[in-house]
């Protein structure tokens, strides 16, 4: 039996974070085996909202960074496929078609345009912006794929995906299999302890960060407000740290204690931090030592891309 393949992937918006570990890249790793893996690095999608020259400049930049991220995870180039969206002009094409097959309104009303909009200050709605769920039924649909891992807040446009298959394929014939939506991680909370982890933000800890910025970012985030002294019982519920401790300190034995401590009073901000900060540089090193392995081959991040580019355009063309 073929393997199911699964496409998913990110926008060159800039380096990989905890969240994104948590959220998405740490399910990746494990469904290399299990499926075939298409990571798709989308330049377009970054176009709808920020069409500006500089921030195209820095795409080529932050594609590489996003490779070396995903390799660091774990992501296996002898296993999935890494390309960019751009230099798959079928997607273009394929998005045309698709146009002639979804309604205005049906897009107007998705609420995930209204917020992305928003988010970068546009007053009125671009086109491309409008039809950013239609190039990306375009992304999923090229290579056939039939999962699609995505945040909650990409469903909706899983979901217009499959309505695009099902018409096309009423239309011209079983063409494209109907995707179906594989849910991500819930969000990570970031440092400042005011909503997700998010790079533009500026409350992320990266996967490239070294030791010493691991530790100035923990030693700096957002704990228990009312709590002001040692000695006063504090929060371990949706309190950053202890999320953190939960999400990457190995040693449950550890984080327990440190939650009975702290709600009682007998341990410290500052000594539950550098636990935190010595579990967090434990959980990146192995990272570290694959990106250094990895980053230490010159061309080897274009030379994924480019292969990963021909595979995938080879599948598009049929
Ligand atoms: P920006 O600040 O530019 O919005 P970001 O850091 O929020 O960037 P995105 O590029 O918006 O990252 O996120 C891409 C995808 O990564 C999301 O759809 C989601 O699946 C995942 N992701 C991002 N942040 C988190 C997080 N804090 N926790 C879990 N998953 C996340
Ligand atoms: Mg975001």
């Amino acid at each position: 039996m073929e393997r199911k393949r699964i496409l998913t992937g990110d926008r060159p918006t800039g380096k990989l974070h905890l969240g994104h570990y948590t959220g998405s890249l740490r399910k990746r790793v494990e469904l290399q085996d299990a499926y075939e893996c298409l990571f798709i690095i989308a330049d377009l999608h970054m176009l709808t909202t920020q069409p500006g020259k500089e921030k195209i400049a820095q795409v080529a930049n932050n594609a590489r960074d996003i490779v070396l991220d995903y390799l660091a995870a774990g992501i296996d180039p002898e296993k999935s496929t890494i390309f960019v969206q751009s230099a798959v002009p079928e997607t273009y094409e394929l998005n045309l078609f698709f146009e002639m097959l979804v309604s205005v309104p049906r897009l107007e009303r998705l609420p995930s345009l209204k917020e992305m909009a928003r988010d970068a200050n546009l007053e009125v709605m671009p086109f491309g912006l409008l039809g950013y769920p239609v190039l990306q039924a375009a992304d999923i649909l090229l290579p056939r794929a039939h999962l699609v891992p995505v945040g909650k807040d990409n469903e909706a446009h899983v979901e217009l995906a499959r309505e695009i298959a099902k018409r096309f394929n009423g239309l011209y014939g079983e063409i494209f299999p109907i995707p179906e939506v594989m849910t991500e991680g819930p969000a990570l909370v970031g440092t400042d302890g005011e909503g997700k982890m998010s790079k533009s933000r500026g409350n992320a800890i990266f996967l490239s960060d070294d030791d010493a910025t691991v530790s100035r970012r923990v030693m700096g985030m957002y704990t228990d407000p009312q709590r002001i002294r040692a000695d006063m019982p504090g929060r371990v519920e949706d309190n950053p740290v202890f999320i953190y401790h939960d999400a990457f300190n190995p040693n449950a034995e550890e984080v327990a204690d440190l939650k009975d401590h702290y709600r009682q009073g007998r341990v410290g901000d500052v000594e539950v931090k550098r636990r935190l900060v010595a579990a967090i540089n434990e959980f990146l090193e192995p990272m570290r030592e694959r990106r250094a392995q990895y980053g230490s081959r010159p061309g080897l991040v274009d030379d994924i891309l480019i292969e990963g580019i021909r595979r995938v355009r080879g599948t598009a063309r049929e």
